[in-house]
């Protein structure tokens, strides 16, 4: 794969709560590899990008969204929604490796009335955990950081990359 040279993650944690950047779409923004914004992309394939959450719920949480700007799911195509499929099992398998949770959520939001607070169409891949308290790390009142954004995309970009050897 495409291993970028350029990461750019926050230097501090609470840059991490901070304002979103000025872009119009923060994962069009990804693609385009804009220096405004903080790209935890781990991997990609030839229509997807799967990154790192920087809001993770859980270790290993991760995005997977198209590289086209598509709002609405039924604007996949079936060769997209087949390779969407194939990678949701190498995101699962990716996952169970490096964090070894006992099981997965998954799923997508369309709409703000949804839940979806960005619009570009993503899909979550959350591991969760028998013991989730052992894991949290409350750094305020209103946000919980369970890994550093840094080590997740860290773990994460090894573990894809060794996949693809
Ligand atoms: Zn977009």
């Amino acid at each position: 794969m495409h291993e970028r040279k350029n990461l750019y993650v926050p230097s501090k944690m609470d840059y991490v709560r901070g304002e979103r950047p000025p872009v119009h779409c923060i994962f069009c923004a990804i693609r385009n590899e804009n220096e405004n914004v903080i790209n935890l992309s781990v991997y990609q394939t030839e229509k997807f990008i799967v990154s790192a959450n920087l809001y993770p719920y859980n270790p290993g949480h991760i995005l997977i969204f198209p590289k086209e700007h598509v709002e609405q799911y039924r604007n996949l195509s079936a060769e997209d929604a087949a390779e969407l499929h194939r990678l949701h099992v190498l995101c699962l398998d990716v996952l169970q490796d490096t964090y070894t949770p006992q099981g997965f959520n998954m799923g997508c939001n369309e709409g703000r009335v949804a839940g979806a607070s960005i619009e570009h169409l993503h899909f979550h891949v959350v591991p969760r955990y028998a013991n989730e308290i052992g894991f949290l790390d409350i750094i305020n009142d209103d946000r919980i950081i369970v890994e550093d954004p840094r080590e997740s995309v860290r773990k994460l970009r090894s573990a894809f990359n060794n996949r693809d050897k």
